[in-house]
């Protein structure tokens, strides 16, 4: 390597185009203090420095292993590496400053669809406001003092650092404007609002929340494509699972419940549910009503206010005249709710509903919580099935890493999962937009209520439910997710930051019929 010719001009450099094979990227990443570039045709480029030759020896052997050619290799100086890093970070940087600082809530609403963003989290912060000083004292100060963030697949990033005054422009604009929330406001209180958002031909619905804190007001924008449908087979539920959830929605009567946190995907899985029956009449009660089908009924249905009672009661009497075969009632979140969806479900209407809980055995509790009791929670063709979901960023397959960065932390995970597993990669790619994360998709559980289970919900045994689950190999949260995992989709740190660890219990299903012997190590480690 010694004869090679040191390149010390950048323009030479500038246009190679960097390789995107995993193995030879992910080996640069663990090695950054090599300052090395390899190009998409192999050739390596690097900075000569005497106690690199190893690496830069193994960086070949990786290259000649994952491309089958044998590399040209160059030296290049200091300053042309770093000038051609500088570059790239210069077009990164541009690339994510999509939110300008004097940006309005148009500007801010296009930009962030335009991205695919589902939330934007708006922090109106006046910094001197913790420090007992009114902002005028030093208008310097918040120049930036308040904050854009984007959520994107999950993954929450910083948009932009923006002025108070900028922020709390916008934050009131969305709010107030009559193109927007027109709603009045009070800062003191936490105020909610919705609109529809026509962007390009397509129709979004745009909820606003905020609520005032230490530094000021925090605000977030969900927004939701009206039009974007998933059919139910692209959702990301396994096959078993799909067979389930048709034997649910080929029946005539009982509760489906579909449980899940937050941004699940539990109304995109409903909807994909409503949409399947095009031969049944449905009434759907949603508040706010988001997708449109053509073979639904979409009620709008007010849930707050002094005459919310009054009003759904009267929509309950009217619903029966309506002759529907389905009903959806939306989010079970209080005993009003309860007794309308259990009273449907038994007197012979197919009936649909979501909770917030992550797990089947949570979705149960929940249940006796809002009013379903265990008699009626164990009846023949009350409850017919619960399906609890979650949502997990999908890891970009053009640049995950074979191999985590901390030795400690892959040895951990192969040790207690086994097979090929596939990590983030922190600093992402062209294709991911920098985040490592190309969109997400669903673990999920589901469990069809049948004599077995109705009998363990009467002695409310709750252990001995997932035993059964283990028992008749039913895939629990966990289970779907290792498949996702062993599948190359799932990064398995990210599973246990949305789902919880996997602990031999969570696993023992998994274990015992495949590993039995990985499966006591790892009950001794946990
Ligand atoms: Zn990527």
């Amino acid at each position: 390597m010694a004869e090679q010719q040191i390149i010390t001009d950048v323009t030479q450099i500038l246009d190679i185009e960097l390789t995107t094979v995993t193995a030879i990227v992910s080996y640069i990443k663990r090695h950054e203090e090599l300052h090395t570039l390899v190009s998409a045709s192999g050739d390596i480029y690097y900075v000569s420095n005497k106690e690199r030759p190893r690496i830069v020896n193994q960086l070949v052997r990786i290259v000649i292993k994952a491309t089958g050619w044998s590399p040209t290799i160059f030296e290049i100086t200091e300053s042309v590496y770093q000038s051609y890093k500088g570059k790239i970070d210069s077009t990164r940087s541009q690339k994510s400053a999509l939110v300008t600082p004097n940006m309005g809530v148009e500007e801010l609403l296009i930009s962030a669809i335009s991205d695919g963003v589902s939330d934007i989290h708006l922090h109106v912060w006046q910094e001197s406001f913790i420090e007992g000083r009114s902002a005028s004292d030093n208008e310097q100060q918040n120049i930036s003092s308040s904050w854009i963030r984007f959520r994107k697949h999950q993954i929450l990033v910083s948009a932009a650092r923006i002025s108070y005054e900028g922020a709390y422009n916008i934050y009131r604009a969305a709010f107030t404007s009559e193109l927007y929330g027109c709603t009045n406001i009070d800062d003191r209180k936490s105020n909610d609002a919705s609109f529809q958002y026509h962007h390009q031909g397509k129709r979004f619905l745009v909820r606003l929340a905020s609520l005032p804190e230490a530094r000021g007001t925090t605000m977030t924008f969900r927004i939701r494509n009206a039009e974007d449908r998933v059919d139910l087979i692209d959702c990301g539920y396994s096959s078993k699972q799909l067979d389930i959830i048709d034997h649910f929605t080929n029946r005539n009567a009982g509760l489906l419940v579909i449980g899940g946190p937050t941004n699940s995907g539990k109304s995109t899985a409903l909807t994909a549910i409503l949409a399947q029956m095009t031969d049944r009449a449905i009434l759907s009660y949603e508040d706010p009503v988001e997708v449109l089908l053509p073979n639904v009924s979409h009620i709008q249905m007010r849930r707050d206010g002094a005459d919310a009672e009054q009003a759904i009661r009267e929509l309950m009497l009217q619903t029966m005249r309506m002759d529907p075969d389905v009903i959806n009632a939306g989010e079970l979140r209080d005993e009003l709710m309860m007794s309308f969806s259990k009273e449907k479900a038994t007197e012979g209407k197919l009936t649909t509903g979501t909770i917030h809980c992550g797990r089947i055995i949570m979705c149960l509790n929940r249940l006796l919580q809002l009013g379903m009791s265990i008699d009626e929670m164990a009846a023949p063709d009350a409850l017919l099935g619960i399906v609890a979901q979650k949502l997990i960023p999908v890891i970009c397959k053009d640049c995950a890493l074979p191999e985590h960065p901390e030795p400690k932390i892959h040895n951990y995970y192969q040790t207690h999962l086994g097979g090929e597993i596939n990590y983030r990669n922190p600093e992402g790619c062209n294709s991911c937009g920098n985040t490592g994360i190309s969109g997400q998709m669903v673990t999920s559980e589901s469990l069809a209520i049948n004599s077995a289970i109705r009998a363990l919900i009467m002695q409310k045994d709750w252990l001995a439910i997932a035993d059964y689950f283990w028992d008749q190999e039913i895939e629990t949260l966990h289970v779907d997710a290792l498949m996702k995992i062993h599948q190359g989709k799932l990064d398995p740190q990210m599973v246990e930051q949305r789902i919880d660890s996997f602990d031999s219990d969570n696993l023992r299903h998994y274990w015992h019929k495949e590993k039995p012997e990985q499966g006591n190590k790892l009950r001794g480690s946990v």
